[in-house]
């Protein structure tokens, strides 16, 4: 059971040269790590056990299945047609953990994400093949069927750790605001502060990229820090001149750990004058997932401070009900698949609507994001959603020029 194996049985695969197309399917169930905490190891160990099991029955017999880790397998799948052909294998694979896992006394929903990479179009050795497929298995995570093919050209930018921690300290990243529309009034109930980082020589490079480079090296506590406060800068000078204004705030979920994160947030209040009511932060469904507990404490003491706690990316993640009643959030942001797709699929149009009505039965606020047209947005409002942003809306701007034409009223 580990990596080892998996790169020499691949290498002898590949040497071995009969394979045609083969793809390389990486499986990681979501949600063991909650479900170790509840019931303990032998319980997850015996998951893993079934997840195995039920992974060989949708596999073909040619196919190889090696469990890397307590939640992790990975599929070599010879002789396919194309990328398509390994889609389909993978979606399979997908939609059968779409039904619970029993073991014992326990049963359990176990979603797998699944990221796919093929040999040759992908790579010709082992570890750029599982490299490509754990990135394809990011995607994955994001998407409403729970799979995703490798798409060359997504790698990153290779942006070094040096260069953006003297970004952060020169000052070059710059929040945009996004507006976000209030349904019921039509009118603009805020903004979302979205950073952007025009790296002098390379031109722009995207949110997530730099991002998950922050959370990689450490440096998110500093882009967390500049973040906050840059946000609150421009908020304070809209309400000097006397156009307050409500903010959401992204949050990393690896600033969690840290014990001042709390202190941090208040005391960036408290330096700009903007009240905590006027402040959301947005967390991912996914990352409070991943350690409910811990998420849990923290979004209690941010609530009690007054700030309003958005789940990002809701319907993506897979939250188990019996933790999000507990969650102390204020508002759900339906994740950006969904409401694209609704208007041509009706599976999504679904979900977005359960999503309205479950928000509303937790006394929440709902906020569709993503939203590219007229008739997307009046379906949301004929469905009751209270917020929305996206395209069609507005995209984000610097936000000095999106307060500086609040001060003029322009
Ligand atoms: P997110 O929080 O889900 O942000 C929404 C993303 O959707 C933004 O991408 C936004 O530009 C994009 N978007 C908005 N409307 C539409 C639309 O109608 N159609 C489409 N296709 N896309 C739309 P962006 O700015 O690239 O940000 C990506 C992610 O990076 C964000 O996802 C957020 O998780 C993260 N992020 C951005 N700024 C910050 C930050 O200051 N701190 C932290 N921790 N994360 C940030
Ligand atoms: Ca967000
Ligand atoms: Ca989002």
């Amino acid at each position: 059971m580990n990596r080892t194996e998996i790169t020499t049985r691949l290498a002898a695969r590949l040497d071995a040269g009969d394979d045609g197309v083969l793809a390389v399917m990486l499986v990681r169930l979501q949600r063991l790590q909650e479900f170790r905490l509840v019931h303990g190891y032998e319980a997850s160990d015996a998951i893993g056990a079934a997840a195995g099991a039920r992974l060989r029955t949708v596999l073909r017999p040619v196919d190889e299945l090696v469990q890397v880790a307590e939640n992790e397998f990975v599929a070599l799948l010879p002789r396919l047609r194309d990328g398509e052909h390994a889609m389909l294998a993978a979606a399979r694979v997908a939609r059968a953990f779409e039904d619970t896992l029993s073991v014992g006394a326990h049963s359990v929903m176990a979603p797998v994400a699944v990221g796919v990479s093929l040999y040759p179009a992908h790579g010709l050795e082992p570890d750029t093949l599982l490299r490509r497929a754990e990135l394809a298995l990011r995607d994955a995570k994001r998407t409403t069927d729970r799979c995703a093919l490798f798409v060359p050209g997504t790698e990153r930018v290779a942006v070094p750790y040096e260069r953006l921690h003297e970004a952060l300290r020169n000052n070059e990243l710059e929040a945009h605001f996004e507006p976000i529309l209030d349904l019921q009034r039509n009118a603009i109930a805020g903004y979302e502060s979205l950073a952007r980082w025009t790296a002098p020589g390379l031109g722009p490079v995207r949110p997530d990229v730099f991002i998950r480079l922050a959370e990689d090296t450490g440096l998110i506590a500093e882009l967390t820090r500049w973040s906050l406060n840059a946000s609150l800068r421009h908020v304070a000078h809209a309400r000097a001149a006397g156009t307050p204004l409500r903010i959401s705030i992204n949050i990393s979920p690896r600033v969690f750990g840290q014990r001042d994160i709390v202190a941090q947030v208040t005391s960036a209040l408290g330096v700009w004058e903007v009240p905590a009511q006027d402040v959301t932060l947005e967390v991912t469904e996914s990352a409070l997932m991943e350690d409910p507990v811990a998420s849990l404490k923290l979004l209690h003491r941010l609530r009690e401070a007054g700030l309003g706690i958005a789940i990002d990316d809701f319907g993506a993640g897979y939250s188990s009900l019996a933790y999000l009643k507990q969650f102390p959030a204020t508002e759900f942001k339906i994740d950006r698949g969904f409401v694209t797709d609704m208007r041509s699929d009706a599976r999504s149009g679904r979900v977005v609507r359960s999503i309205i009505d479950l928000g509303h039965h937790l006394e929440l606020g709902v906020v569709a994001e993503g939203v590219e047209d007229g008739e997307t947005l009046d379906l949301l409002r004929a469905l009751g959603c209270d917020r929305a942003q996206g395209y069609f809306i507005g995209h984000a701007q610097p936000a000095a020029a999106v307060v500086g034409r609040l001060r003029t009223g322009a």
